[in-house]
């Protein structure tokens, strides 16, 4: 069976000019970038040019890129390194009550560590609202983290009012971009942001790289000791296969991007729409305009996620529900929840996340097998009968937790 994988926002399959590019650093030139002879000079030279390829996405220099292992170590060094080069200045911190766990939990640690964090709450829509940030700033806030786009209902926030705004306030302005660096266009001096997160599987690198952008003269407090890597900021011999290829996906991302962000934009309004029109009972989660080209999550009321997965699993489609976090719990998604959905609607959600590759043959086979997957669940669920007639309150089963 031909199998389709329209689960990018999880992960992303590495761009085959990555791994051609890659495969030379994991041969012949193994030399440690801080070796004085050719070896060395050679992946020194290799990790520069990737360093500015980075930049470049981005609109940065390249001495304001620096490499780590991913989304969650950049996420930590900006949240952390901010806070505790800062704490003189003051301990207070304004996230999002939809950012990813590599956020919300490290300011759950750094509020252990004596610092106030403050959730922004967001609309039906997943966006936060900038007047929300002015009214949440005082006088000891130190630091903004809010995420550029959304990874569960792709939600793109208004990033450029709120570093505008920090900037105004003298606040340092973070944005986990992790879905959004390679697939839409950022520049770090127009959106008006300090500190950025990237990782290298998000956009057709390979997993265990990343980067933190740092603004030039954004002081960091570095969370590793050791060597003199990256300009002191995060000691440990450089992953070059990993930066090689992190260097290249992000020149394939900026050259291909405007063609990709038409591609699957079309697909994905395809999707949407024709979705809407076949299956009743369904909504569009997220923003209808404001949103990811590739990015796609819908509620089918009545049905759990989880058994539609299964469901599209067995016929070769990969896609991705807002009850099915990495620990395995049953909870709904946060995402979904602070967006207002009820705990029933937010088990009945299915992430579709389209890039690298999808077809429209693949979208029209979705669109053959979807509506007959969730007519049959409905027609084997208890909630549909009763509940399609007249609106009745399902008491939630599935939840381990009621928050
Ligand atoms: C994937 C992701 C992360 C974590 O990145 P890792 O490379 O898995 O550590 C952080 N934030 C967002 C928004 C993500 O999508």
């Amino acid at each position: 069976m031909k199998r389709i994988y329209f689960d990018h926002s999880a992960t992303t399959p590495v761009h085959p000019e990555v791994v051609a590019t890659m495969m030379e650093y994991l041969t012949d030139k193994f030399g440690n970038p801080s070796s004085v002879h050719s070896f060395g000079r050679e992946t020194r030279k290799a990790v520069d040019e990737a360093r500015a390829k980075v930049a470049d996405l981005i609109g940065a220099e390249p001495n304001e890129i620096f490499f780590t292992s991913g989304g969650t170590e950049s996420d930590n060094l900006a949240l952390k390194g901010i806070a505790y080069a800062n704490r003189k200045k003051g301990n207070h911190i304004i996230t999002s009550a939809i950012e990813h766990h590599a956020i919300l939990h490290t300011c759950e640690y750094l509020a252990n560590q004596g610092f106030q964090i403050t959730y922004l709450p967001v609309d039906q829509y997943g966006m936060v609202s900038v007047d929300d940030v002015r009214n949440a700033i005082t006088d000891q806030t130190i630091l903004i983290s809010i995420m550029f786009a959304n990874n569960e209902v792709g939600t793109i926030q208004p990033i450029r009012e709120i570093g505008k705004l920090a900037r105004e306030k003298k606040i340092f302005f973070h944005t986990d971009a992790t879905q959004a660096v390679g697939h839409y266009p950022i520049n770090v001096k127009e959106d008006n942001i300090d500190l950025l997160t990237m990782a290298g599987h998000k956009f057709n690198a390979p997993k265990g790289v990343g980067a933190l952008y740092a603004r030039r003269g954004v002081r960091l407090e570095s969370l590793q000791q050791g060597g003199a890597h990256e300009r002191n900021m995060r000691a440990g011999t450089e992953n070059v296969p990993g930066i090689v290829a992190i260097g290249k996906a992000a020149e394939i991302a900026k050259r291909d991007m405007n063609e990709q962000i038409a591609h699957l934009q079309g697909l994905r309004d395809k999707l949407i729409s024709q979705v809407l029109a076949t299956i009743p009972h369904t909504q569009l989660n997220g923003h209808p305009t404001q949103r990811m080209p590739g990015s796609v999550n819908f509620s089918f009321h009545f049905i759990e996620g989880e058994s539609l997965l299964l469901n599209l699993d067995l016929k070769g489609i990969a896609a991705s529900s807002g009850s099915a976090c990495t620990s395995g719990s049953l909870d709904p998604s946060h995402v979904l929840l602070a967006m207002g959905l009820t705990h029933e609607v937010a088990h009945g959600s299915l992430r579709i996340t389209m890039g690298l590759g999808n077809t429209e043959e693949e979208v029209d086979y979705l669109l053959e097998v979807l509506p007959e997957i969730v007519a049959r669940l409905r027609s084997m669920s208890p909630l549909y009968g009763a509940a399609a007639s007249e609106q009745v309150s399902n008491p939630c089963s599935t939840c381990h937790r009621h928050e």
